[in-house]
């Protein structure tokens, strides 16, 4: 038995499809269900959809053998325990600093909302810059904009969303994809059923 965790929402729209031409299908009266646990048309194939930030951590655990989950939320949990195997190439995006102008970086004691408080923290030490990071779960470009950050890390796509608040990208952190994880013990013990999804899905990339 396989159990692989996807992560719900815009990359599943993006999953799926991927999923359905390696030969994976999951019929739509699965995912509208409100089971937790879904079938797949092989009977030893199972499929759990859960929330991105929760992907690595049942992976990590082999509560899920694979998982599909953004980069950005592997560079945030860590990816211990797990083998990043795949570049999906989907849901493309880039984690950027953001803020009204240049000059708001130059704070001596930077404010920075995000939810990446851990990608956040590594690229200012790397910096050697001190900040405050506050932690948020959404609407980052908010933050600026009513004054309770002087800039954001946040994922950036067209760009719309910074412009529409007043806000500029200044530094690029991370490019960001969505990847296949796997577990380390089960890519040992699953190895050549976990290997023959892999390539199915690679060669149809
Ligand atoms: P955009 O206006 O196209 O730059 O999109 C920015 C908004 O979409 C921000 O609120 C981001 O957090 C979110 N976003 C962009 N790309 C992704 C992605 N690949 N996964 C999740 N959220 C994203």
């Amino acid at each position: 038995m396989l159990t692989i965790a996807l992560s719900k929402g815009r990359i599943l729209k993006q999953t799926l499809p991927l999923l359905d031409k390696a030969g994976l299908k999951i019929a739509d009266t699965e995912l509208n269900s409100r089971k937790l646990i879904l079938n797949s048309n092989f009977d030893d194939v199972k499929v759990i959809v859960i929330r991105a930030t929760d992907v690595p951590v049942f992976v990590q655990h082999g509560a899920a053998d694979m998982g599909i989950v953004g980069k950005d939320v592997l560079l945030e949990h860590g990816a211990e325990g797990l083998f990043e195997l795949l570049d999906l190439g989907i849901a493309k995006c880039q984690l950027m600093l953001a803020a009204s102008n240049k000059n708001k970086l130059k704070q001596h004691n930077l404010k920075v909302a995000t939810k990446y408080i851990n990608t956040a923290k590594r690229y200012f030490e790397a910096q050697s810059k001190s900040c405050e990071i506050i932690k948020l779960y959404g609407a980052m470009e908010l933050a600026p904009v009513v004054g309770l950050a002087h800039c954001i890390v946040d994922l950036v796509e067209t760009g719309n969303t910074l412009k529409a608040n007043g806000l500029t990208p200044f530094a690029h952190i991370a490019d960001i994809s969505s990847r296949l994880v796997v577990n380390i013990a089960a890519f040992k013990t699953k190895n050549v059923h976990i290997k023959t999804w892999i390539q199915a899905i690679e060669k149809n990339l």
